[in-house]
């Protein structure tokens, strides 16, 4: 059973021929469920028909901060509506990002906040894009309550270490292990994706080998960050076992456990099977 957490089955440079292709490959591999991931509306609607169409795909509907700029409140109206639909089982990709700085930063945290709101009034899990940010992101979440006792209520808590869960999910994680332990105390969990796998990325390994089991996921960010050996190809959600076998590598137990254990820990965050 894997679970591949965050990829973009909606990305817009994919032709119609290439996209069902694509599905085909995901539906003969050894992927259980896909999340679909939108970064504007035009692919958070695509991202929603997929969840209504593919059994095994779900989706989040969202505004990516380098599109920031230009959204208006008919555009934060839209992704409410999307999120309100069947299979759409989080908010996102939102957040802020200060190394492409796309939008000015401070559109970026407007619709940011526009968004968690969206998330905590329909009490949905959010999927966070966070690089470089320097802190402001987390500053955000907490200022915005999302790791507050109300929050955290709505959802029961980790089952195997009894940490609270506020359903926030820092994807393709890139900090520290000390900061992914501290985000984890606070109700975090955090997604694993391909640049585990590179070769000078001992940050990220300590990260895989370090953090509770119970609060990772893994994904691919496909078409974006293939992990090795197919690094600067084009990645696609079955290439999300290199990413396993390199976590269960400096864990030192079987794939399977990591694939197994991510995907159920998957299907309780996005309250798919609690
Ligand atoms: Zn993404």
């Amino acid at each position: 059973m894997i679970f591949d957490s965050h990829a973009h089955i909606n990305y817009d440079g994919y032709s119609e021929a290439e996209r069902e292709e694509l599905i085909r490959n995901i539906e003969g591999s050894g992927v259980s469920y896909v999340l679909d991931v939108g970064f504007d509306v035009a692919s958070s609607r695509v991202a929603a028909a997929h969840a209504e169409r593919l059994p095994w795909c779900y989706a989040a509907v969202g505004l990516h901060p380098h599109d920031a700029a230009g959204a208006t409140d008919e555009t934060v109206a839209e992704i409410r509506g999307l999120a309100a639909r069947s299979g759409v089982v989080a908010v996102g990709e939102i957040g802020l990002d200060y190394y492409r700085d796309l939008s000015p930063r401070d559109a970026q945290q407007t619709m940011f906040r526009k968004q968690l709101d969206i998330a905590r009034e329909l009490g949905m899990p959010v999927t966070i894009h966070d690089r470089d940010s320097g802190g402001d992101t987390l500053r955000i979440l907490k200022e915005e309550g999302f790791f507050d006792a109300e929050r955290v209520a709505a959802f029961p808590p980790n089952p195997e270490t009894g940490i609270p869960d506020a359903r926030v999910l820092l994807h393709c994680f890139s900090g520290t292990a000390d900061e992914a332990l501290a985000a984890i105390e606070l109700g975090a969990t955090i997604s694993i994706a391909g640049p585990v796998t590179y070769k000078k990325n001992d940050k990220t390994r300590e990260v895989a080998a370090r953090i509770p089991l119970a609060h990772m996921l893994i994904e691919t960010d496909a078409p974006y960050l293939s992990p090795e050996p197919f690094r600067g190809k084009p990645n696609s959600s079955p290439f999300i076992v290199f990413t396993a076998r390199k976590i269960a590598e400096v864990r030192g137990v079987s794939e399977e456990e990591i694939e197994n254990a991510t995907c159920e820990n998957a299907l309780r965050f996005f309250g798919i099977r609690d």
